[in-house]
């Protein structure tokens, strides 16, 4: 298998930090009373940090896009440059930044953006989940002296699972350079609270892209922007190599649910930034594409006749959407194997 560009690391080194554990089920159920009181809360950021236009600059791999006092997503560009969105959030007192990207370059460009903007110290980075293109541009943030947050499953696979995107013939140095990856040092379960200052950010595990992701919520005075890592494509074939989508449907009927005075921004992990809608016609992928294979499945097609026969039925429907040719066949094989029973996830026993 040809690994797309979009997953060729380019990774450097970090130090470590110590873990903190939040265990937080009381919290898990805040959610959507924390969107709520959105409406409640005073205006969270500094006046100083105003909104900056978006940033077009040729030279970025990705368009640097404002959605609140002090919120930033970081869109990938069209030619995949950086590999994955970003996003960064500047408090009182420092900032957070949402996941780094799929090489330094990226990262270093973000962090230049975020310098622009702020001389904070940059506190926290999240990972939203342990792929390549979403914590290959760690060292970077880590050098500034950020300490990197994430589920604890993802300590558990950043080095071992991300060594399959290079398939059997991974050469030593692409080895070596998933095995140094900087990997968070922070660790939670299922919800956890940060601060940046005055500022809360929630971070909430949800399942079914890998089984170690999370959302990062900022509230603003009458909505929230939901930084959603990879449980949310917009527009866009997900990558399900180690997805269960039946609970990730689930996951995404709960974000539908998210509610606030006015409209929530979801901030994808590929794909520009979405609604509400957009998350709904997501989930009408997923759903989709179990029903046609199970359909298949169940008229007694496998392997080559069944991705033969639903095709075509993904085609018609979501043809437009990016990277169709690179993931229609792979999500199709994923889904069988799923429903079949003999798909491999990642275990939380993965830990090295
Ligand atoms: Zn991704």
């Amino acid at each position: 298998m040809t690994v797309p560009s979009r997953l060729r690391p380019f990774f450097t080194n970090v130090p470590a930090f110590r873990c903190r554990v939040h265990n937080a089920d009381a919290l898990r159920c805040l959610t959507m009373r924390t969107l709520l009181l959105a409406l409640l809360i005073a205006p969270m950021f500094s006046p100083a940090l105003a909104q900056a236009p978006a940033s077009t600059s040729a030279a970025l791999p990705f368009t640097l896009k404002p959605l609140g006092h002090g919120i930033y997503a970081a869109i990938d560009n069209s030619q995949g440059d950086a590999g994955a969105n970003a996003g960064f959030i500047i408090g009182d007192d420092a900032v957070l930044v949402v996941d780094t990207f799929e090489n330094a370059r990226a990262a270093q460009a973000l962090l230049g953006e975020i310098r622009m903007l702020t001389k904070l110290p940059i506190k926290f980075v999240v990972n939203t989940h342990y792929h390549l293109d979403h914590v290959a541009g760690n060292a970077v943030f880590a050098k500034e002296g950020a300490v990197i947050v994430a589920h604890r499953n993802v300590l558990s696979w950043i080095h071992t699972e991300n060594l399959k995107f290079f398939g059997k013939d991974i050469k030593p140095e692409q080895k070596s350079e998933v095995e140094s990856l900087a990997a968070p040092e922070v660790l939670y379960e299922s919800a956890v609270e940060l601060r940046i200052g005055a500022v809360p950010v929630r971070v909430e595990y949800y399942p079914g892209h890998t089984g170690g992701d999370s959302i990062v919520i900022v509230q603003q005075e009458k909505t929230a922007v939901v930084f959603c890592g990879d449980l949310f494509w917009r527009q866009t074939l997900p990558n399900l190599i180690d997805a269960s989508t039946l609970p990730w449907m689930e996951t995404l009927l709960t974000f539908g649910k998210f509610s606030a005075e006015s409209p929530i921004t979801f901030v994808p992990g590929h794909g520009d930034t979405g609604s509400s809608a957009d998350i709904a016609a997501f989930r009408g992928y997923l759903s989709d594409l179990r029903d046609w294979v199970g359909a298949a499945r169940k008229s007694g097609k496998t392997g080559a006749s069944l991705t033969d026969a639903v095709l075509p039925q993904v085609k018609q429907k979501y043809g437009s959407w990016q990277f169709f040719d690179y993931f229609a066949k792979r999500n199709i094989a994923d889904v069988e194997a799923e429903l079949g029973g003999t798909k491999r996830i990642p275990s939380p026993a993965t830990s090295r």
